[in-house]
C-alpha cells in the first residue's frame, strides 16, 4: 500500500488540517519518557477524585451487571430512569422544592462534552452564530466551536482575579456580527483559575437579551456548593451543565447533563446520537446519585487537603498562588522572575519525569488536589524542580 502522507487525503475537510486532536494528557501518560519515569505516576492534571468507589458500592455495581444488564439490548435511549433520578437530585441541589426542575428539564450526555456539542449544533451551526469565551478557561468551548467550524471570539480576563473583561465581553455582543454571538460560555467555578463567577459578571450574564445563551458550566458544583440553577429556573436562555466526573467519582462511565428550560432539551435531544449513553453508564450514574452521600462524603477531606496545599505553596517566593473554590489550584511564577530562568511549562515536564502530571495551561499550572500522600509528594517534587531553577 502507498504510505499516504498527511495531507493527501483529499476528502477531508481542508480546515480540520489546522486543529490537532484534543490530548487529555499532553506528551501521555505511557510511551517513552525523556527520563525514566518514577513507579508512581500521581495523575493530578484532569481534575477527577482520587478516589474510586468503594469495595462495597463496585461489588453492588458487578452485581447489577451480571443480573440486570442485557448485553444483546439497546440501552434505554431516553434515559427515563436516569432523568428521573438527576432532576430531583438537581432540586435537592439547589434547596428547590421537588418538582421545580422534571426530567423534562433534563438532558444526558456522554460527558458534558457531548452536551457542548450539542448546544453548539443546536445554536450556531449554519454558519448561524458564534460563541464567547473568556480565556484563560475550558479549552473543549473552543476545541469543538473549531471542529464545527463555529466562530470562537475571545476575550480576556484580569490578570489578578481572572473575572471577565466585561467591557471586551459587551463589545462583542455589541458588534459581532456574521454571525453574531449565540452562546456564551462560562464555567463557575472557572476552570483552570478556580474563581467562582463575581457579582459584576452574573450581572453582565443576566443582562444578556434572550436570543444569547447564557451556558453555565457547574462541573465543580459539589466542591463549591454555589449553583446558578435559580437563575436558570427563570431564564429561558440560561442552561447549567454538570458532570458525574468529578466530585461523584464515575469519570470512566462518562455522564454529564444539562439542566434547561424544556424546548432546549427537546432540541439537545433532536440532535443527540440515539443511544449517546451505554447501559452500564446510566446504572452506574443512577447508582452514584442512590448512594450520593457516601460517595460525596470525601469532598470535605479534598477541600481540607486543597487549604493545606494552598498554605503550602503560598509560602513558595517564586510562586503566586489563587484561592480556589473547587479541587484543584492554579498558580504562576511571580513577576519578579524573568523567562530566561526557565517556565513553569518545563516544570511540569520536569514533574512528569518525576511522576507527577500536571498541567500547564496559560504560564501557570493547575494541579489537582489528590490524595494526602499524591499531595504531599508533589510539594516536594514541585520543590525541588523549583530550587534547581528559581533558588533566589
Ligand atoms: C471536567 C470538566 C467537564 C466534564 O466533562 P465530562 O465530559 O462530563 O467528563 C466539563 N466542564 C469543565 C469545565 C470541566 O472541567
Amino acid at each position: 500500500m502507498v504510505e499516504k502522507k498527511e495531507g493527501m487525503l483529499e476528502f477531508i475537510r481542508s480546515d480540520l488540517a489546522a486543529l490537532t486532536a484534543y490530548t487529555p494528557h499532553p506528551g501521555g501518560t505511557g510511551g517513552k519518557p525523556a527520563a525514566p519515569v518514577a513507579e508512581i505516576l500521581d495523575r493530578l492534571d484532569t481534575n477527577e477524585s482520587p478516589y474510586d468507589l468503594p469495595d462495597d458500592l463496585k461489588q453492588k455495581l458487578a452485581w447489577a451487571y451480571q443480573q440486570e444488564l442485557e448485553n444483546n439490548r439497546y440501552p434505554d435511549g431516553g434515559h427515563t430512569a436516569l432523568r428521573w433520578a438527576i432532576s430531583e437530585y438537581v432540586n435537592e441541589s439547589a434547596g428547590l422544592p421537588p418538582g421545580a426542575f422534571t426530567p423534562k428539564n433534563i438532558s444526558v450526555g456522554n460527558g458534558s462534552d457531548e452536551l457542548i456539542r450539542s448546544l453548539l449544533i443546536a445554536t450556531c451551526l449554519k454558519g448561524e452564530g458564534s460563541i464567547l469565551v473568556a480565556n484563560p478557561t475550558f479549552s473543549m468551548y473552543t476545541i469543538l466551536a473549531q471542529s464545527l467550524a463555529v466562530p470562537v471570539v475571545s476575550v480576556g480576563r484580569s490578570s489578578t482575579t481572572f473575572e471577565t473583561n466585561l467591557v471586551e465581553a459587551q463589545s462583542a455582543i455589541e458588534q459581532t456580527q456574521n454571525p453574531p454571538i449565540r452562546v456564551v460560555f462560562v464555567v463557575h467555578p472557572n476552570s483552570p483559575t478556580g474563581n467562582p463567577l463575581t457579582e459584576a459578571e452574573l450581572n453582565w450574564l443576566r443582562s444578556l437579551p434572550a436570543n444569547v445563551l447564557v451556558v453555565v458550566d457547574e462541573a465543580y458544583f459539589e466542591f463549591s456548593q454555589n449553583t446558578l440553577l435559580a437563575d436558570a429556573l427563570q431564564r429561558p436562555n440560561w442552561v447549567i451543565l454538570r458532570t458525574f466526573s468529578k466530585a461523584f467519582r464515575l469519570a470512566t462511565h462518562r455522564v454529564g447533563y444539562a439542566i434547561a428550560h424544556p424546548e432546549l432539551v427537546v432540541a439537545l435531544e433532536k440532535v443527540r446520537l440515539p443511544y449517546n449513553l451505554p447501559g452500564f453508564s446510566q446504572t452506574a450514574a443512577r447508582f452514584a446519585l442512590a448512594h450520593r452521600n457516601l460517595l460525596l462524603s470525601m469532598v470535605p477531606g479534598l477541600l481540607a487537603e486543597r487549604n493545606r496545599m494552598f498554605q503550602a505553596l503560598q509560602q513558595h517566593p517564586a510562586l503566586e498562588v489563587w484561592a480556589s473554590s473547587t479541587n484543584f489550584l492554579y498558580l504562576r511564577l511571580r513577576a519578579e522572575y524573568p523567562p530566561e530562568r526557565g517556565d513553569l511549562g518545563q516544570v511540569c515536564q520536569e514533574l512528569k519525569q518525576m511522576g507527577t502530571l500536571v498541567r500547564y495551561v496559560s504560564h501557570g499550572l493547575r494541579i489537582t488536589i489528590g490524595t494526602p500522600e499524591e499531595n504531599q509528594r508533589t510539594l516536594m517534587r514541585l520543590q525541588t524542580v523549583l530550587a534547581s531553577k528559581f533558588s533566589s
